[in-house]
């Protein structure tokens, strides 16, 4: 249980907490008061995977019971100067994929309940609103989860169908995921237009980060940093390009901020010396470049709550040049929902 975990320990250990109010059993006063002089950074949700805010939003469904503790977590961390960070869902949101017009579904027409269709502007534009409401507040950063698509599966509602079938000389009805991996030429054009689909969204976000600048008295411009899944289930970063649509690069030329969610499908970071950790190693070099054209690359992974984890995280992080370390205590709410969605029955 989370009243166990030595939050001081994680604290000096510099790891960056995502933290839900229903983490902390005491006030925000007390607990940023209690742990001020230990915590760097520190973070707290703004929009969950079940798409409610935990700010009073204009925009999205609001989490009234939970205002008051985000509202003056967030302004502790100003006034006593600590990194403040807001975690937010993008695609992954529970409320608006209820909603048949924003579902993302596979060829068989399976709606998925818990994330939208990456290929929504007006999505883009709602994720907009969010990042300017959440930049109004004096914090630092934005982490951004669920920027991606569910799969290479994915997605066939009616816009993608209609968008993409004549690109391929397709009945937009007849298109299915094999009719275009039987043809590589087809299966490239369909990661671009998905690839395409997911950092032009981004551009959105990142323009209403700087548009955030304005109306708040923060000194160094609000970052964005973009959640990519990287799985050993999904080829790691390289197959992550095709499966999620992620470009490293443009991720890099966009926001210039990266949060790499180690092994969400596996339970398990390789050990140091196997084979599978040079693997794992290898497939993290992109970030030497990533970082040498000025980007930030930082680990995360859901679910930590030892010390232990959080050391093997660190010694990743120095063999690939990362310094960074991010977690939450939990795994996502509707995680077995999403992990049966994204490696399930292919
Ligand atoms: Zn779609």
């Amino acid at each position: 249980m989370i009243m166990e975990i030595n939050y001081r320990e994680f604290f000096m250990q510099k790891m960056l907490i995502m933290f839900k109010p229903e983490d902390i059993e005491v006030s925000a006063k007390d607990f940023i008061s209690t742990y001020a002089s230990y915590i760097e950074d520190v973070g707290i949700v703004g929009k969950g995977p079940d798409g409610y805010a935990l700010y009073p939003s204009k925009t999205a469904p609001v989490k009234e019971e939970h205002i008051d503790f985000f509202e003056e977590w967030v302004r502790l961390n100003d006034a006593l100067d600590i990194h403040g960070v807001v975690g937010m869902d993008f695609y992954t949101d529970g409320w608006f994929a209820r909603d048949p017009k924003y579902q993302t579904l596979n060829d068989q027409n399976v709606k998925m309940e818990h994330q939208i269709c990456p290929n929504r502007e007006e999505f883009w534009q709602y994720g907009a609103e969010i990042v300017k409401e959440i930049g109004s507040y004096p914090i630092n950063e934005i982490l951004l989860f669920g920027t991606g698509f569910i799969r290479d599966h994915f997605c066939f509602c009616e816009r993608c169908r209609n968008e993409f079938a004549p690109m391929v000389d397709q009945e937009p009805d007849r298109l299915s995921y094999a009719y275009l991996t039987e043809n590589s030429e087809y299966h490239e054009k369909w990661h671009e237009f998905r690839s395409g689909k997911v950092h032009t969204g981004l551009q959105y976000l990142q323009d209403a980060a700087i548009e955030s600048d304005d109306t708040s008295d923060r000194e160094q411009p609000l970052k964005i940093s973009v959640e990519v899944l990287l799985d050993p289930e999904t080829g790691l970063s390289e197959g992550a390009k095709s499966e999620y649509g992620y470009d490293y690069a443009r991720i890099g030329e966009i926001t210039k901020n990266v949060l790499i969610n180690l092994f969400p499908w596996s339970p398990d970071i390789p050990t140091k010396g196997s084979s599978e950790y040079g693997e794992l190693v290898e497939s993290l070099y992109f970030v030497n470049e990533f970082t040498r054209r000025g980007g930030r690359a930082s680990l995360f992974r859901w679910g930590v709550t030892t010390v232990e984890q959080l050391q093997e995280l660190k010694t990743l992080g120095k063999d690939v040049g990362i310094d960074r370390i991010v977690s939450t205590f939990h795994y996502p709410s509707d995680y077995s929902r999403r992990r049966e969605s994204a490696i399930g029955n292919y």
